[in-house]
C-alpha cells in the first residue's frame, strides 16, 4: 500500500494541521531583528493561557520535552535534595532516572503499572517529614505509556493538607493543551510540555511554566546550568530575545498552533479529546479487551494502551499494522513490551481518525492470531460517535 496517507496513530509526535505546516514554511528570519519581539511576547502571553498559569512564566528552550524537565530539576533544586517522585510507567520512570543521575536523592514509590500518582503514599512521606526535608514531589500527570491521567489537584490537596512547602512538578508533555490542566489553580511549580503532543508541531520545543515560588528557588539553587539556565533566558525573554538562535520556524509554527487552539477553543478542546478517547475505549470493550489503566478513574483521554492477549505479542500488531495497513500504533515500552499496543488520541483529530485507527488495529490484531471479531471495536465506537454527536447536531439543524 503506497498509495494515500500513512496513519500516524501514535501518542506524539501527533498529526500537524495544514495551517501549521504551511507557517512554518517561510524564509529564515533575523532572531535579532527589531520587529522579532512582536512575534514572540504575544506567544509567551498566549502559552501562559494554555497552561493557565497568570502569576507564572513560560520559558521555550530549542529541545524535546526532556530537555524541559532537566531545565526544571537543574534551575530549582540543588545536589543531594530529597526529592518524592512515583514510578508506574516508562516516562515517569525516565524522570526518575534523570534526577537521579542530576544528583537528587530520589524517594521513588513504586507502584503497579496501570495506575497513577499514589496520592496516599504521598500523604503518608509528606506528614511524615515534618523537618520539610522534602524539597519537591513530582507528578506525571499523563503517563503516556500506559495511558493513565492522574490527579494533579488531588496532589495539590496533600501538599495544602500537610502544610508543606515542597515544590510541586509536572509532567504535562502529553497532557497540557489536550485534557485539563490548571497550573495556577493547582499550584503547579514548574509544568513541563513539549511541541510535539498537544501543540500539534514538531518535537523542538520544551516548553516549561515556572511559578514565581520555583523562580525564587531558581536565585538560590547551587546545581549547575548553563543551556538551560533560567537567569539567562528570562533577562532575554523580557524583551522577547533569546540568548542563542531560537528555532524561528517552530515559533512561527506555534503562533498558528496556538490560533487553533484559541479559535476552538480549550474547553471545547478538552470535550473533543474525551469525545474521541471514549469512541476508542468502546471499541476496545467491543473487542473484549482491557486497556492497562486499572480503573476508569485513570482513563487518559489522550492515549490508550490496549493490553493483547496472554500468548500473544502486541509487537507483532504493530509490526503488521505498520507493514500492510500504513498505520503507526505505539509500542510497548519497557515492562509491558509486547504486552500493549498504544493509540495516541491527541491534538488534531477526530472521529474518523480515530475509526480508521480501530479499524486498522482489527485487521492487524486478526492477522497476528488474536481471536476479534472484525468490526466489532469499529461499531461499538460509531455508535458512540453517532450518540455523542447527535445533540450538537440537532440545535445545528434547529
Ligand atoms: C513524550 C513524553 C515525554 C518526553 O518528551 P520528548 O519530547 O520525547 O523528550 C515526557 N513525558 C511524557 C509524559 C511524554 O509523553
Amino acid at each position: 500500500m503506497k498509495t494515500g496517507i500513512t496513519h500516524l496513530c501514535i501518542p506524539g509526535p501527533t498529526n500537524i494541521p495544514e495551517k501549521v505546516r504551511r507557517a512554518m514554511n517561510v524564509p529564515m528570519q533575523d532572531m535579532r531583528a527589531p520587529d522579532f519581539p512582536e512575534l514572540t511576547l504575544p506567544l509567551f502571553a498566549d502559552v501562559k493561557k494554555v497552561f493557565k498559569t497568570e502569576t507564572g512564566t513560560v520559558l521555550l528552550f530549542g529541545s524535546s520535552g526532556t530537555g524541559a524537565w532537566e531545565a526544571a530539576i537543574s534551575n530549582t533544586l540543588n545536589v543531594g535534595d530529597k526529592v518524592l517522585m512515583s514510578d508506574f510507567g516508562q516516562f515517569s520512570h525516565l524522570w526518575i532516572d534523570m534526577a537521579q543521575r542530576l544528583g537528587l536523592d530520589v524517594d521513588a514509590i513504586d507502584v503497579e503499572w496501570g495506575e497513577g500518582v499514589p496520592l496516599e503514599a504521598y500523604r503518608q512521606k509528606l506528614e511524615a517529614d515534618r523537618s520539610h526535608s522534602i524539597k519537591a514531589v513530582f507528578a506525571t500527570h499523563n503517563e503516556t505509556a500506559t495511558g493513565v491521567a492522574s490527579d494533579i489537584a488531588g496532589v495539590r490537596a496533600v501538599l495544602d493538607s500537610c502544610d508543606h512547602p515542597a515544590l510541586l512538578f509536572v509532567d504535562g508533555v502529553s497532557s497540557i493543551g489536550s485534557l485539563e490542566f490548571r497550573m495556577e489553580d493547582w499550584g503547579v511549580d514548574l509544568a513541563v510540555a513539549g511541541s510535539q503532543k498537544g501543540f500539534m508541531l514538531p518535537a523542538g520545543l520544551g516548553m516549561l511554566g515556572v511559578s514565581a515560588k520555583a523562580i525564587e528557588a531558581s536565585k538560590g539553587k547551587t546545581m549547575r546550568t548553563c543551556y538551560f539556565d533560567f537567569g539567562d533566558m528570562l533577562a532575554m525573554n523580557a524583551n522577547g530575545y533569546f540568548q542563542y538562535t531560537p528555532p524561528t520556524q517552530l515559533l512561527q509554527g506555534l503562533r498558528a498552533s496556538l490560533d487553533l487552539i484559541f479559535e476552538e477553543g480549550l474547553e471545547n478542546i478538552i470535550a473533543r479529546h474525551h469525545r474521541l478517547a471514549e469512541g476508542v475505549r468502546r471499541g476496545v470493550k467491543g473487542w473484549g479487551l482491557d486497556l492497562c489503566a486499572k480503573h476508569e478513574k485513570w482513563y487518559s483521554d489522550t492515549v490508550s494502551a490496549i493490553v493483547v492477549p496472554e500468548g500473544t505479542d502486541a509487537r507483532e500488531v504493530i509490526k503488521i499494522g505498520y507493514e500492510r495497513y500504513r498505520t503507526s500504533f505505539g509500542s510497548g515500552l519497557s515492562k509491558v513490551a509486547g504486552k500493549v499496543f498504544r493509540i495516541g488520541h491527541l491534538g488534531d483529530l477526530n472521529e474518523v481518525m480515530c475509526l480508521s485507527a480501530l479499524a486498522s488495529a482489527e485487521m492487524a490484531m486478526a492477522d497476528a492470531g488474536i481471536k476479534v471479531e472484525l468490526g466489532s471495536g469499529v461499531a461499538a465506537a460509531q455508535a458512540w460517535y453517532r450518540d455523542a454527536n447527535a445533540p450538537a447536531l440537532q440545535i445545528a439543524a434547529e
